[in-house]
């Protein structure tokens, strides 16, 4: 069967837009049952004709930084429940806030596939401000803009590469 990945990640570091870009024009919301995963997309992805499952996550966060570490928390053991692999996006506009460090610290401890994204690069000068998430400890970065594509290209070689 398909693999499962699920994008994590605080309010606001683009989550939603990534997950419209991948599942562009496959987007397949399922209608949730009973309404507790209402917080939750699932779609459906294909790269390098690979078919994938995508989970885009805390949606029923809007657009505010005023959230509980703790719900992020929940999101993330969630995601590495279901997932065979993390998707972990940070703001390279914002830097490395609290909320990041500690996804990053449960994240560290998967023995899930987890690989980081830093969006938001949407010029070359942003690429050089995207190294200090190295800091976090968990090896490899992709520079993205989910608003205009760049990057996701190679983002995306190296997912379904890791199935
Ligand atoms: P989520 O809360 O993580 O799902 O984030 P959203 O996808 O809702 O995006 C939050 C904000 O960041 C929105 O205003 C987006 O338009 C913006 N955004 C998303 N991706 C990019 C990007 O690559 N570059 C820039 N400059 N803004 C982005
Ligand atoms: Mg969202």
């Amino acid at each position: 069967s398909s693999k499962i990945v699920a994008i994590v990640g605080r309010p606001n570091v683009g989550k939603s837009t990534l997950f419209n870009r991948i599942t562009e024009s496959r987007k397949a919301i399922v209608d949730e049952v009973s309404g507790v995963t209402r917080d939750r997309n699932y779609g459906k992805g294909q790269w390098n004709g690979v078919d994938f499952s995508i989970i885009d996550t805390g949606g029923y966060v809007v657009n505010s930084d005023d959230v509980f570490e703790a719900e992020i928390n929940k999101q993330v053991h969630l995601a590495i429940d279901e997932a065979d692999v993390i998707l972990f996006l940070v703001d390279v506009e914002a830097g490395i806030t609290d909320l990041d460090d500690a996804v990053a610290a449960i994240l560290r401890r998967t023995k899930k596939e987890v690989i980081l994204a830093v969006n938001k690069v949407d010029n070359n000068q942003r690429i050089i401000d995207a190294q200090e998430f190295y800091s976090l400890g968990l090896g490899e970065l992709y520079c993205i803009s989910s608003m205009t594509g760049s990057g996701t290209g190679d983002l995306l070689d190296h997912l379904v590469a890791s199935f």
